[in-house]
């Protein structure tokens, strides 16, 4: 197997020992004598799947089964833009909301839909180089932040404080790779397909007190509280996605769990922010403020066009794929997220300061 440097941004990286069990299981599972793609989402063989899977994103986030439910959705982050707003407010209501990047910008389009948003902070003004200062309402059903911004390459470290209002986050490209204290939120929701498995699957992780609050005249496949009663079996789950998700939590806890992990991701982007800041003849980063930047996504541009063609090719030839910027930001992003191995950050360093000494 030729593996190369997928510095992709999602789907993203997933671990070699995670692909080789998932792929047995899609030959055969557990001497079921079927694949993990046949099995029916109500038998004996998937139950515990299903559980074990629940259980190890609650116990992963170190947060109690006491106080949090979770569901397993399909339809991406993005429908989570829509499903939040539509379980918890309703015209006349307020939720605030942290405009520092395109996701987040999306969520509050939709959030716009059902009631009214209050911009607790915006960096849009430039180009969300940075976290904005906060802000909040004091009157907001939610406050709801994105704790990676996925596509500029920021990433919120002191989680604000809300006085009170129920703290909500989009994690969709930080779960599970960044050691804080989850108890502060009231909900999470989160895509698997950049840090946590495939694409099929969202998570979404609610204290129990705070789902208590959401409407119960929804349709079912949208309301959190059907969702979270069914145990995510109201409709047929994503089967597969959820039975990586936890093949993928395992392989974290085994590597020492989340603390560990992080501790691993922060100096994996070390190795490449350094590079970057030691060559600034060619190369800057995309973030303003240094204590902002990304231990996921790390955004970078070259002095000019000229210089990003060639940086692009000879990472190219070097075994470095998924580069490229966001279409609509350009530049460059390197995803390195927990299966990103650091191999692959001295690689891209090296090459970093090699392609400085040369065109510098
Ligand atoms: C990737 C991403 C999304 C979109 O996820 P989908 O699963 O494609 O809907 C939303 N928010 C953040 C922060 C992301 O990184």
């Amino acid at each position: 197997m030729n593996r190369i440097y997928n510095f992709s941004a999602g789907p993203g990286i997933q671990p070699v020992a995670v692909l080789e069990e998932a792929s047995q299981a899609v030959l055969e599972f557990q001497g079921s004598g079927m694949s993990i793609l046949e099995l029916s989402h109500r038998g004996k063989h998937y139950d515990p799947v299903h559980a074990e899977a629940q259980a190890l994103v609650l116990s992963s986030l170190g947060l109690s089964k006491d106080e949090y439910t979770i569901a397993l959705l399909g339809g991406g982050a993005s429908m989570q833009f829509a499903m939040l707003p539509m379980n918890f407010i309703r015209p006349g209501d307020t939720a605030d909301y942290v405009d520092a990047g395109e996701w987040g910008a999306k969520a509050i389009a939709e959030a716009a839909r059902f009631g009214s948003v209050h911009l607790a902070g915006s960096s849009k003004a430039t180009n969300y180089d940075q976290l904005p200062e906060l802000a909040p309402s004091g009157k907001g059903r939610y406050f709801h932040l994105t704790t990676n911004n996925t596509i500029e390459g920021t990433q919120v470290f002191d989680l604000p404080a809300t006085d009170g209002t129920p703290l909500v986050a989009d994690a969709s490209s930080d779960i599970f790779g960044v050691h804080r204290d989850y108890s502060k939120f009231d909900l999470i929701y989160a895509g698997a397909q950049k840090n946590a498995g495939p694409a099929g699957v969202t998570l979404v992780v609610i204290r129990k007190s705070f789902l208590e609050r959401a409407h119960k005249d929804l349709p079912p496949m949208f309301s959190y509280i059907t969702q979270c009663e069914k145990q995510s079996l109201y409709n047929t789950p994503p089967v597969f996605p959820i039975y990586v998700l936890g093949l993928t939590l395992k392989w974290i806890a085994a590597q020492g769990g989340v603390k560990r992990v992080a501790v691993h991701n922060q100096a994996k982007a070390q190795l490449i922010y350094d590079a970057l800041d030691a060559c600034p003849s060619v190369f800057s980063s995309c973030v303003a403020v240094k204590e902002h930047r990304s231990w996921m996504n790390i955004t970078f541009r070259l002095a000019t066009p000229e210089l990003e063609k060639h940086f692009l090719a000879e990472a190219k030839a070097a075994g470095m794929d998924g580069l490229p910027g966001h279409r609509n930001v350009g530049g460059f992003r390197a995803s390195i997220y927990n299966a990103f191995p650091i191999a692959g950050c001295e690689a891209l360093a090296a090459l970093i300061r090699d392609f400085s000494r040369r065109n510098g």
